[in-house]
């Protein structure tokens, strides 16, 4: 008897076939097995109890990393008859694809790294079938060696026959290399110190961090900058060539006792922490504070991962002289401040005065995937940035219409998206769409991803924001291409993204908070209520409006915001509390009461901004978000319960909260004081909004719910009256999370 199998879902890069044969072999059965790119072909002839055993045990026994969406089997009437079982060279054919992303170094490779007598003994690229790289080597589809950046890596007999010999961990692994035939470290960038082994350059790396240097690193996705994180003036000399005074940097632990020796970590967190995936993951600091604090000042939480690769590890542990190199290392992405995490020697020189060292190799990276970011609520991961590990792993949609779809995203925080069929693919982490350089590179990316999904849209979908720089590249390709293109508003393309996430196709109510978004009044939102579904929306309520004036300053300098929102923009109680000199204040009044470069304006954002300044918390964003999260950590620190009732507009609140400061109110009581009153505004709005209409579900999102504080007591709030509430967990809700909402509109 024979079947036919086919086998979709993430199956290519994980030791599918090899773990096939196997399978096969054990049940006698011949056949034969083929990457088709976009799914596994299986040919089993066999007796029929042995081919049922053999179909039961595919999805119990498939490889860690692998993920079966579907499994069609068919019975056949095969003529031919198989005297074995054959992987066979892959044929390329159509229907949906699926990359695998990334996967962290496991746990067999880190101890033959390590271990003596093994050929592979500290080489800075092992991998197997079950780890390495894959996304960003990869050219094209079905996953081969030759059509990844390892083709320039000629196998040596040793690891051919591995490659080859179905009992290898390594048999059918692409990426399969060792110290004779695998990529070479490299110091510095051009032809400076070539001929120096990998073992001198890891010691001499080792050497500029334990002295306090900074070294930029190549890694899967692109360079980090590293540097030791409890040595104070390296941190410090990093800001300063950084230019980034304040945003947290992220931190590369050596191992789980080291994470959890600075950091809170529930098993939940370490689960994640420690997956194939190492993610960077938000984990409360322990106090005291024993990293130095101006690695992520004045925040109550840190970014922590573990090493993810073989070159990791052998920083952290290489056997060498130095017996008491740091445990933990900063790792911030290795880009000028608003351009993408840099991929080659050529783009590594933009960060060449950042650093003392570049420590870099010959593989290339494909594709630049910054590392993922998530934050937990609860019991449950909040993505904040879903980049390397998770992309491009599409996610699924019960229905939709038969259409191709680039979704562009927005324009801070971008990622695209491709869809097609049910799935909607979401890209690595892009960046700052505001800089023409990251623009250029987005065009590229959506390029070079549509080739290796092969999706051709049909359709383009962008923000209707007329100034952002990815709807004008939308534009673009729209005609050049001769694609269709539609724009869809911000707020909205925020509760789509997470309608998406949880398959929801009826009515909600859609509360959607964030920094800033152009609405369709031509006006500044963020602080809006939508009733909506996956077709329609219509805006039923917001927060207070108040004035933004002078422009851009007006989202940077937080007090211009609070200035706005004080009753006759009083300048005396500017002065008071600070807020700048007397000039610039009277100044800000100026354009406030001559109505000059005003917008009118809901952002909840720039609230957070206003009363961050009145509190003396953060008078200027030196990074978006610095004074919503330094509120937020401020609210954190007073422990006692604050309950507040009858406010019922954010102008309300802001002025409770400006005088009881004037009163002398400490800024912990008053920080919990506004998340407090924040919860309840949107509670109480939320709840005439569904005794009006009669709807139960409430879907939050935009970045302000990235606040797990006011989320939380969001939640309890409308948990209390039994509402359904839909989030974003795994898709951000903050701006990455756009394009996932864009996308989902269109295959409606
Ligand atoms: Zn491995
Ligand atoms: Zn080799
Ligand atoms: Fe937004």
């Amino acid at each position: 008897m024979t079947y036919n199998i086919k086998i979709f879902g993430i199956v290519q890069g994980v030791g599918f076939r090899p773990f096939i044969k196997n399978l096969a072999d054990t049940f006698f059965i011949f056949g034969s097995v083929a990457n088709k790119g976009s799914y596994v072909e299986i040919f089993a002839q066999g007796s029929e109890k042995n081919l049922e055993k053999f179909l039961r045990e595919i999805p119990k026994k498939s490889p860690p990393r692998s993920a079966i969406l579907k499994l069609d089997a068919k019975k056949i009437s095969e003529e031919k008859i198989f005297s074995d079982f054959k992987i066979i060279e892959s044929v390329h054919e159509k229907g949906d694809i699926f990359v695998s992303p990334d996967i962290a170094i496991c746990e067999k490779c880190s101890e033959e790294l390590f271990d003596k007598n093994n050929r592979r003994y500290l080489h800075p690229f092992i991998n197997c079938t079950a780890c390495g790289p894959r996304l960003t080597i990869l050219e094209n589809m079905p996953y081969d060696r030759e059509r990844t950046s390892m083709k320039n890596f000629p196998m040596c007999k040793n690891c051919s026959e591995e490659y080859f010999d179905k009992n290898s961990r390594r048999f059918d692994a692409q990426p399969i290399c060792c110290n004779d035939c695998g990529p070479k470290l490299k110091l510095g960038i051009g032809n400076k110190d070539l001929g120096i082994s990998d073992a001198e350059i890891i010691k001499r790396v080792r050497k500029i961090i334990f002295d306090g240097g900074i070294v930029a690193i190549k890694g899967i996705g692109g360079f980090h900058l590293a540097c030791d994180a409890k040595n104070f003036s390296a941190v410090k000399k990093l800001r300063e060539n950084k230019f980034r005074p304040q945003k947290p940097f992220a931190v590369m632990f050596k191992n789980i006792s080291s994470v959890e020796k600075y950091c809170h970590l529930s098993e939940n967190e370490k689960k994640f922490l420690d997956s194939p995936q190492k993610p960077i993951i938000l984990l409360q600091k322990k106090f005291p504070e024993k990293i130095v604090e101006n690695v992520a000042p004045k925040i109550n939480k840190l970014g922590a991962m573990l090493p993810y690769t073989p070159l990791h590890m052998l920083i952290f542990d290489f056997p060498d002289e130095i017996k008491n190199f740091p445990d933990a290392l900063v790792m911030t992405s290795g880009n000028p401040s608003g351009v993408p995490i840099s991929i080659d020697d050529d783009e590594v020189k933009n960060i060449f005065d950042f650093c003392d060292e570049i420590l870099t190799h010959d593989r290339k990276i494909l594709l630049r995937a910054d590392d993922s970011v998530m934050n937990f609520y609860k019991n449950f991961p909040l993505m904040i940035r879903r980049s390397r590990g998770y992309s491009p792993l599409p996610i699924f949609i019960e229905k939709s219409k038969k259409i191709s779809v680039l979704a562009i995203g927005g324009e801070l925080k971008n990622t695209f998206a491709l869809a097609k069929n049910n799935l909607i693919y979401s890209s690595p982490y892009i960046g700052d769409a505001e800089n023409l350089q990251t623009v250029e590179i987005l065009e590229k990316s959506v390029e070079r991803l549509s080739d290796l999904l092969e999706i051709f849209p049909e359709k383009i979908i962008c923000d209707k924001h007329p100034r952002y720089q990815t709807s004008r590249l939308a534009e673009k390709i729209s005609v050049e291409k001769n694609i269709p293109l539609e724009k869809i508003q911000h707020h909205y393309a925020h509760i789509l993204s997470n309608l998406a996430e949880n398959n929801f196709f009826g009515e909600v109510i859609g509360v959607s908070f964030d920094g800033t978004g152009y609405g369709d009044d031509g006006k500044i939102w963020g602080g809006e209520f939508f009733i909506c579904d996956a077709k329609n929306y219509r805006r039923v309520d917001s927060i207070s409006k108040f004035i933004q004036a002078g422009g851009d300053k007006s989202s940077v300098e937080c007090w211009r915001n609070s200035l706005a929102m004080i009753k006759n923009f009083d300048t005396e109680i500017a002065k008071k509390l600070n807020f700048a000199d007397e000039k610039e204040i009277s100044a800000q009044k100026f354009l406030l009461e001559k109505n000059l470069n005003c917008i009118e304006s809901t952002s909840c954002g720039r609230l957070f901004d206003a009363v961050a300044a009145v509190l003396g918390i953060c008078k200027k964003n030196s990074y978006e978000g610095e004074a919503a999260m330094k509120l937020q950590s401020c609210a954190e620190n007073f422990s006692e319960k604050v309950e507040v009732k009858n406010i019922f507009s954010t102008q309300e609140l802001f002025e409770k909260i400006l005088s009881m400061r004037l009163d002398g109110a400490e800024k912990e009581f008053l920080a919990k004081y506004f998340h407090e009153g924040l919860a309840e505004i949107i509670f109480e709005k939320v709840l005439k909004i569904s005794e009006r209409e009669k709807i139960f579900t409430v879907a939050l999102s935009g970045g302000v719910f990235q606040n797990i504080f006011l989320l939380d007591s969001v939640i309890k709030k409308l948990e209390r009256k039994n509402f359904k509430i839909l989030l974003n967990k795994m898709i951000p809700a903050n701006d990455g999370g756009i394009c996932i909402g864009q996308a989902f509109f269109a295959i409606q």
